[in-house]
């Protein structure tokens, strides 16, 4: 697709929501991959919603641009995942890693930063080497559903001014039942530690990932000493 026609998509949002609204997850992620070919990313941190749009896509547009934040910090059994997953889809997978060591970091600011200013810390090991890894980049696919805690106002089709591009959310609409029975259907792996009490999976630091009663919402055990709940890679609008 041209950049020129391309542009012209960025001019319809209001009309494209409007219409997937209706739509299934897979039709939306063809439309991307038709619209913006080479120049479409997905970024995962291989949460069920990412496996399930990876594994979409592994179907409708193989050898889409995968990219995921490999802080340094990652669960064995995310790195484990993320293996299996990348040799059972073929995945073209891209692992973004910060201009510095967690070493360096802590010559830099101390150590265990996430402890003192996880906002900080999630600048430079996610947000800022995304913001290069997405440079070029026309648009991206992120695994955001409205049925998680903060994110009901999710759309499913937004210009990305944090990261200049086309931000496409194809779940938005799904809950996460849906996308268990997804998973369940097509055999596909999901991290281990799901299944000990972890329901959202980030860095490996008491800090930033915590187990979690049983029942408790989707991103509950995310740095639960703060107020914080993003990474800050998305910049999301509640309307409560
Ligand atoms: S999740 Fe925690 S350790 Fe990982 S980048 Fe963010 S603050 Fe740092």
């Amino acid at each position: 697709m041209s950049a020129v026609a391309a542009t012209v998509y960025e001019d319809r949002f209001d009309q494209l929501n409007a219409e997937f609204e209706q739509s299934d997850p897979s039709s939306i992620l063809a439309w991307a991959a038709a619209t913006y070919g080479d120049d479409l990313a997905v970024v995962t941190s291989f949460q069920p919603t990412g496996i399930v749009t990876l594994h979409m896509l592994s179907e409708i547009a193989p050898g889409t641009t995968v990219i995921t934040l490999d802080t340094g910090l990652l669960f064995p059994e995310t790195y484990a995942l993320i293996d299996e997953l990348e040799r059972r889809l073929n995945l073209r997978l891209v692992r973004v890693r910060p201009e510095v060591t967690t070493e360096q970091q802590a010559a830099r600011h101390g150590s265990a930063l996430w402890e003192r200013d996880p906002d900080l810390c999630c600048q430079i090991r996610k947000v800022a080497p995304l913001n290069t890894a997405l440079f070029g980049y026309r648009a991206w696919i992120a695994g955001l559903r409205r049925d998680q805690s903060g994110r009901k106002a999710v759309p499913i089709v937004s210009w990305d001014a944090k990261y200049g591009n086309v931000k496409l959310s194809p779940f938005a609409t799904w809950t996460e039942r849906m996308i268990w029975v997804y998973l369940q259907a097509h055999d596909l792996p999901y991290n281990a530690l799901h299944d000990r009490g972890y329901p959202s999976i980030g860095c490996n630091t008491p800090a930033c990932t915590q187990p979690a009663a049983t029942g408790s919402n989707e991103r509950a055990g995310r740095w639960t000493n703060s107020s914080k709940s993003e990474c800050g890679i998305h910049v999301l609008t509640r309307r409560d």
